[in-house]
C-alpha cells in the first residue's frame, strides 16, 4: 500500500510559553509525511515550495521514504509562511501572519505513479487544491481523509463543503468542528458532518485527546499527559499522519482498526509537541513508537469488574 498526501510545506514563526522559533520548517504535508513514513512506504507528496526551502529537509524526507516527485519548486518565489502565538493553555493560539506566497497560484499536478494510490490524506491547504487532487485520481481510493483549519472555514466555506462531500474521514479540531457546523455539542456536530458526506469523523481536542465517530459508535483516545509541551505546532498533522500511515500500512478499515489508528496518531502527536518544529520527528525510531503506544494502552487499561 502507499499513501498520497497534499498539504503545505512551509516556514513558521512560533511563539509558545516555553520559547520562540523563527523561520523553522513546518507545513501540514511535512508533518503528515514524516509521521506516516514510519508505517507505510512510499509516501507521495503533492505540494509547492519556493527556492528558499532548505535542501537538507528535502534530503531528510527522501531518506525517510518520502517521494517528492509531486513537489513543485518555484524559482524566485517564497514558500508558504505562517506565524502563530500560543496561549498559556497551549490548546489555543492566534494566527499572526498567513503569507500564501507560492500557494496563491498553486495548481497541483499528480505524477502518473500517484494516480492509483489507495489512501489519500488531503492535508490542510486551499480546498480547491484538495479537490483538484481528488479529480486527478484514476481510481476511487479506498479511503480519502481531509484536514482543514479555521482560515479555510472563514475564507472558502463553499468549496470546503464541496470537497468534504467527497471524502470518507474528516479530521478536525473541536473549535473548527463548532465553527463548521454552528453546533456546540460535538455529538450533534458529528451527526451534521456525517450528513455532509464523511463516514468517519476524528475530532482532535488537544491535550484532552481525540474522539472518533462512526455511525452511532464513538471511541475516545486520550492524549498522553506530558510535563512539558514545547510546541504544539503540527500536532494535528502528525496525528493525521500517524493515523493514515497506520491505516495505509495495515489496509484494514474496520472500526476496530480505526481505533488502533487513532491511538497511533495520538502517540505520534505526543512526540511532535516535545520539541519545536519537526525536530523530534527527525530522530524518532520504531522502538520509541512501540514504547509510547504501550504507554497509551497502560493509560486507559482498567479492570471493569462491576460491584454494583
Ligand atoms: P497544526 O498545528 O497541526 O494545525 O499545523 C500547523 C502547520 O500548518 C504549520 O506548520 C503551518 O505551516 C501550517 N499552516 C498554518 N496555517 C495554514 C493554512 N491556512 N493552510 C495550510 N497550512 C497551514
Amino acid at each position: 500500500m502507499s499513501l498520497l498526501t497534499v498539504g503545505t510545506v512551509a516556514f513558521d514563526d512560533i511563539e509558545t510559553p516555553l520559547g520562540k522559533a523563527e523561520n523553522v520548517v513546518g507545513g501540514a504535508a511535512t508533518y503528515i509525511s514524516l509521521a506516516a513514513a514510519h508505517f507505510v512506504q512510499p509516501i507521495q507528496i503533492v505540494s509547492v515550495i519556493g527556492d528558499d526551502f532548505p535542501q537538507e529537509t528535502l534530503d531528510l524526507m527522501t531518506s525517510k521514504g518520502i517521494n517528492l516527485e509531486g513537489l513543485q519548486v518555484k524559482q524566485g518565489e517564497k514558500s508558504f509562511f505562517w506565524s502563530g502565538r500560543y496561549h498559556d493553555d497551549l490548546n489555543t493560539r492566534d494566527t499572526l501572519i498567513t503569507d500564501l506566497n507560492v500557494l496563491a497560484t498553486f495548481d497541483p499536478v499528480l505524477p502518473d505513479t500517484y494516480k492509483k494510490t489507495d489512501f489519500v490524506m488531503l492535508g490542510n491547504l486551499t480546498p480547491a487544491v484538495q479537490m483538484r487532487v481528488i479529480e486527478q485520481m484514476e481510481e476511487r481510493p479506498k479511503l480519502i481523509a481531509l484536514d482543514t483549519m479555521n482560515f479555510w472555514i472563514e475564507s472558502a466555506l463553499d468549496s470546503l463543503k464541496e470537497v468534504i462531500s467527497k471524502i470518507d474521514l474528516l479530521i478536525i479540531n473541536d473549535e473548527e468542528t463548532r465553527q463548521l457546523t454552528g453546533e456546540y455539542s460535538l455529538v450533534k456536530a458529528a451527526k451534521m458532518i456525517h450528513e455532509m458526506g464523511p463516514r468517519f469523523i476524528a475530532i482532535k481536542k488537544g491535550e484532552h485527546g481525540a474522539l472518533l465517530f462512526y455511525d452511532n459508535d464513538v471511541f475516545f483516545a486520550p492524549a498522553l499527559p506530558l510535563a512539558e509541551v514545547y510546541d504544539p505546532t503540527g500536532a494535528g498533522d502528525t496525528f493525521a499522519g500517524g493515523l493514515m500511515g497506520y491505516l495505509a500500512g495495515t489496509g484494514d478499515l474496520s472500526f476496530e482498526n480505526m481505533k488502533r489508528a487513532i491511538i497511533y496518531g495520538s502517540a505520534m502527536a505526543s512526540f511532535c509537541v516535545e520539541a519545536f518544529s519537526i525536530d523530534r520527528l527527525k530522530t524518532l525510531a520504531a522502538n520509541d513508537i512501540r514504547t509510547r503506544v504501550q504507554r497509551f494502552v497502560d493509560l486507559v487499561r482498567f479492570d471493569a469488574e462491576l460491584h454494583i
